[in-house]
């Protein structure tokens, strides 16, 4: 395209050869997209006026960029006030196809909104390439000269800590927000404590764990993530079973609030003080009798002394004692030198995954630059892969951390089954209910009577120690469990922080 000179030169020149007149020349840079503009309608007032009766210009779409301006200059034209529109490449004159002409400049309109697309383009262009321009979220500050969002040098650690704890069930999401006031973390702008909507934003923000969703599609983010996906999935599983804030404050006395529901109706156990003539006060908890489908036939309560025994029974049928753990731990070590040549081949297989992941990525940006594909399309495709390059990212950083390995559940799992021992020796109502909490998705009151539906692996380690409890002793089994056959312990793929389930200490074996 010539510069502005350059086409004044051109047209000069065929203004001298065709023995034309000028008597004004206009030229603007502003962009001709805005109808209104003050120097194209001097000149249709100077036409209008009889000061001239023609225009020369470069290009059609030099005179007007939309459909108001278009329309004033082909009324002109048709009305004979303007005789000639001559441009470098043709001639309009009054009697021409008034269609043509508005054709024209749609299609000079056209070229504006393809040029503002492009403009978006340039935009998502940026996005793709992991560039999040909005404001920090929570535990991140926008860096003001390099344009970036880096970690809040005083918040980022105290949100990761609340995040990891979030992850694993044990916060409510008012817990959340009175822990995150305690740590002195307050909004960016209002200086407050964050209210629980603004929570539950923070909670479900894939930001971080390193992607970011901009108008519906995810993209893969340059700045440091807070969080694994792992831990991001937890969250999300945390959500739905802490769900909606808890109306009633939990009464102090009464431990076993929102812990149990009942097994004839399946709603949830209340609790209440009592205080006798004699001005003994006791707590016991019942069924709400909320149901209004069916009459709970479950009429009776449970005092709070025999509740706790129950809470302190089924912790005690989910825990493991310190010298089951000292022996697990024992073997588990020997079992880690075993695997680090299997890992290394784990490692190097994702690695090949990533490579083609990222092949195909770029083939569906490419397709979608040069306009192969359409944006719902692309949404499509890009979506999953980079939600699974994410993935694949971080269980190659996990196996790369060189300590850890895919044993690492399993101890994680033995120390903290061996953590709700201290818990139950000193009688901690509350870390046995949370604990309980954790490894048990159903606790069921019937009668006098608390079920627990533990979790896997939990349910064989229950099974395992009402087996252990009720066989009589007898120390040459130890050997059995102990034998190569342990190495079933392992879960065959197991890299991606699931349980082992062939876990089950030998029923036979105990503990001298
Ligand atoms: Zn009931």
């Amino acid at each position: 395209m010539l510069s502005i000179d350059a086409q004044l030169s051109e047209l000069n020149s065929i203004a001298r050869e065709r023995g034309i007149t000028v008597v004004r020349t206009f030229t603007e840079s502003k962009s001709a997209k805005e109808p209104g503009r003050e120097i194209f309608n001097d000149m249709l007032r100077r036409i209008e006026r009889g000061e001239a009766n023609a225009i020369l210009s470069w290009k059609l779409d030099r005179i007007a960029r939309n459909f108001d301006d278009g329309g004033k200059i082909i009324g002109l034209l048709q009305r004979g006030v303007i005789q000639e529109i001559r441009t470098f490449e043709k001639t309009y004159l009054p009697t021409d196809n008034v269609l043509m002409i508005a054709v024209e400049f749609g299609m000079a309109n056209q070229y504006v909104r393809d040029l503002s697309l492009n403009i978006r383009r340039g935009i998502r262009e940026k996005i793709r390439r992991g560039i999040y321009s909005w404001k920090a979220p929570l535990g991140y500050f926008n860096e003001p000269r390099l344009r970036t969002i880096e970690p809040h040098p005083e918040y980022f650690d105290k949100v990761k800590k609340l995040l990891e704890r979030f992850a694993t069930g044990t916060l409510s999401l008012t817990g959340f927000q009175r822990e995150l006031k305690a740590a002195g973390v307050v909004g960016e702008r209002s200086k407050k404590p964050l209210v629980l909507s603004a929570i539950g934003h923070v909670l479900r923000n894939p930001f971080y764990y390193g992607v970011f969703l901009h108008k519906g599609e995810m993209h893969q983010g340059v700045h440091v993530p807070m969080i694994s996906k792992k831990t991001f999935d937890d969250i999300q599983k945390a959500l739905v079973t802490v769900g909606k804030p808890r109306r009633r404050r939990e009464e102090k006395n009464l431990v076993f609030l929102n812990f149990a529901t009942c097994a004839e109706c399946g709603y949830s156990i209340t609790g209440e003080r009592h205080i006798k003539k004699s001005g003994l006060r006791f707590h016991y908890y019942r069924c709400t009798h909320k149901s209004r489908e069916q009459r709970c036939p479950a009429t009776t309560f449970i005092r709070q002394e025999k509740l706790a025994e129950e809470v302190k029974r089924n912790a005690e049928l989910v825990l493991i004692p310190d010298e089951w753990k000292e022996k697990f731990l024992a073997k588990i070590e020997t079992w880690e030198t075993e695997t680090s040549i299997e890992k290394q081949q784990k490692i190097d297989s994702l690695k090949a995954e990533l490579a083609l992941l990222k092949t195909k990525i770029d083939r569906v940006n490419k397709a979608f630059t040069e306009g192969a594909i359409d944006i719902a399309e692309f949404k499509e495709l890009k979506n999953p892969m980079v939600a699974l390059k994410a993935d694949l990212e971080q269980q190659i950083v996990v196996l790369e951390g060189s300590k850890i390995n895919r044993l690492e559940p399993l101890k994680k799992w033995i120390l903290e089954a061996n953590t709700a021992q201290n818990d139950v020796f000193s009688d901690n109502w509350l870390g046995m209910k949370s604990f309980l909490e954790k490894v048990g998705s159903n606790r069921l009151l019937r009668a006098q009577t608390v079920t627990v539906s533990f979790k896997k692996p939990f349910d064989l380690l229950a099974e395992t120690n009402v087996t252990v409890r009720n066989a009589p002793i007898d120390f040459s089994a130890n050997s059995v469990w102990w034998s190569r056959q342990g190495s079933n312990l392992r879960h065959p793929q197991c890299h991606c922080g699931a349980l082992p389930t062939e876990l089950r200490p030998h029923p036979e074996w105990r503990l001298i």
